[in-house]
């Protein structure tokens, strides 16, 4: 239970935190475009079964791998344009999160 706390709190809250910190005047608009990075989960459709509650995604659905990984941070780093920064950010986040989950399905 508190695990899912944790992680749908990671998922939609702290995102928002992200998005304050990254631009506190237009922080909403930042929110929507993080929340639009959740739709890398959208590659869980291609997985059977679709939602499975203790399966690890990292390194199982082909944009959760490290390879993923490492392009969404790279992006993240090194691109300039504000918004595409921004969802590169959302996506190393996202992967983050998940991470967090498998290590916790792992050891808890
Ligand atoms: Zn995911």
């Amino acid at each position: 239970m508190l695990q899912k706390i944790v992680h749908y709190g990671l998922h939609f809250l702290a995102i928002g935190g992200i998005a304050y910190m990254y631009d506190k005047n237009n922080w909403r608009k930042y929110w929507l475009i993080l929340l639009a990075t959740m739709l890398i989960d959208l590659d869980h459709l291609w997985a059977s079964p679709i939602f499975e509650p203790n399966r690890c995604s990292i390194n199982f659905h082909f944009l959760h791998t490290y390879y993923a990984w490492v392009f969404y941070i790279l992006g993240a780093l090194f691109i300039r344009h504000r918004i595409a920064k921004l969802i590169f950010i959302g996506l190393s986040f996202h992967l983050l999160t998940d991470a967090i989950d498998c290590l916790w399905n792992f050891y808890g």
